[in-house]
C-alpha cells in the first residue's frame, strides 16, 4: 500500500493542461496516445491486461483484446500511459531490457535501427485493477490514470452536494467511462463523503484506504471479513464456486440475494478499532462490488 504519488498525479495534469481538455472524453485514449507519440494496438496477451515498450520519446501500448470491457481497456491503456509520463524521460535504460529490439513492431529511430527501449512494462490485471497494490510503479501509473480519467476540478464538480451511494458510485462510473470500482477507488480518495475502501481477497483484507475524517481508522491487512458483512456472503459464494460445490450460475444467483447497499454493525469491520469499544449498536453503511475472476471484493463504507 502506497501513498498516492503525487508525480504521477502531476503527470496527468500537465497532460490535462498540454492539449486543453475540459471534459472527460474529449479526445479518445488512442488519440491522446498517438499525440504523446505512442502506438496504440490490442492484441491477445497472455495473462497481461496491457504492456508498453518506450524509449524517453516514442513507443507501443498493446492491450489486451480479450478484454470484455471497454472501460478496462480504456483504464489499461490510460495506466500504460502513466508508465510512459512517469517513467520515459527520467528512467535510465536498465540492463536485460534490450528485448525490446526485438519487438517487430518497435519504431525504427533516425538511423533506421530500432531504438534502444528506456523501459517495459508487462502489466497484470491485478495491478491495473488495483487488487493488488504491491508496486510502486504499478501503483503510481494507476494514481495517473485516475487523475487523466477523472481529473480532481470534474469529478468535485459531478459530485458536489451528491449523497454518497451505490447509485451515485454507478453515475461517476457512467460519467467518465470507467469501471464501477476505479469510480469508487477515486470518490474514496477526493469525494465530499468520508468513507472507507476495503480490498478484500479469499476472505481476507489486503489493503483499506480510510479517509481521514471518517470515524473508525483501525483495519488491519491480513484481517478475516467479519460474517456480520454482506462481503463475507460474497467471499462465501466465490468459494464454493471455487470448489466446485456450486455453479457459475448458482454464484451470481447468489450474489443477487446479498444486498448491495445497506446498513451493518460498524464493528463487522472494526472490531479491532478502539474507538468502537466493542459497541454493536453503531450502524455504518456498506456496499460491495464482487470481482469473482480475482476471489475479491471491494467494500465501501460510509457513515449512515
Ligand atoms: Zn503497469
Amino acid at each position: 500500500m502506497f501513498e498516492k504519488n503525487n508525480i504521477a498525479v502531476a503527470n496527468a495534469c500537465k497532460l490535462i493542461e498540454k492539449y486543453c481538455i475540459k471534459l472527460p472524453n474529449q479526445y479518445s485514449l488512442e488519440e491522446l496516445l498517438n499525440a504523446e507519440g505512442l502506438v496504440y494496438i490490442e492484441e491477445s496477451l497472455d495473462g497481461l491486461a496491457g504492456n508498453i515498450v518506450f524509449t524517453a520519446e516514442n513507443g507501443i501500448v498493446t492491450v489486451n483484446s480479450n478484454i470484455e470491457s471497454e472501460t478496462q481497456k480504456i483504464f489499461t491503456a490510460a495506466h500504460e500511459l502513466g508508465h510512459f509520463e512517469n517513467e520515459a524521460h527520467t528512467r535510465p535504460l536498465p540492463k536485460g531490457e534490450e528485448k525490446a529490439l526485438i519487438q517487430p513492431n518497435f519504431p525504427l529511430n533516425a538511423k533506421g535501427g530500432y531504438s534502444k527501449a528506456r523501459g517495459i512494462f508487462e502489466c497484470g490485471f491485478e495491478d491495473v485493477l488495483g487488487v493488488k497494490r504491491t508496486s510502486r510503479t504499478e501503483t503510481a501509473a494507476n494514481d495517473f490514470a485516475a487523475e487523466l480519467l477523472m481529473h480532481k476540478p470534474w469529478f468535485e464538480e459531478f459530485t458536489k452536494s451528491k449523497k454518497l451511494s451505490l447509485t451515485l458510485l454507478s453515475e461517476c462510473a457512467e460519467h467518465f467511462t470507467v469501471s464501477l470500482s476505479a469510480a469508487a477507488f477515486r470518490y474514496a480518495e477526493i469525494g465530499n463523503a468520508p468513507c472507507a475502501i476495503i480490498m478484500s481477497t479469499d476472505g481476507v483484507v489486503k489493503w483499506s484506504s480510510i479517509n481521514k475524517s471518517f470515524p473508525y481508522q483501525f483495519l488491519r491487512n491480513g484481517l478475516k471479513v467479519h460474517n456480520m458483512s454482506y462481503a463475507f456472503d460474497l467471499h462465501k459464494a466465490m468459494h464454493n464456486y471455487k470448489l466446485n460445490l456450486c455453479s457459475f450460475d448458482q454464484m451470481k444467483r447468489n450474489f443477487a440475494e446479498v444486498p448491495k447497499e445497506e446498513d451493518i454493525p460498524a464493528f463487522a469491520w472494526f472490531n479491532e478499532d478502539y474507538s468502537l469499544n466493542g459497541n454493536q449498536n453503531i450502524r455504518i453503511m456498506e456496499a460491495n462490488i464482487a470481482m469473482h475472476n480475482y476471489n475479491s471484493v471491494i467494500t465501501v463504507l460510509w457513515e449512515v
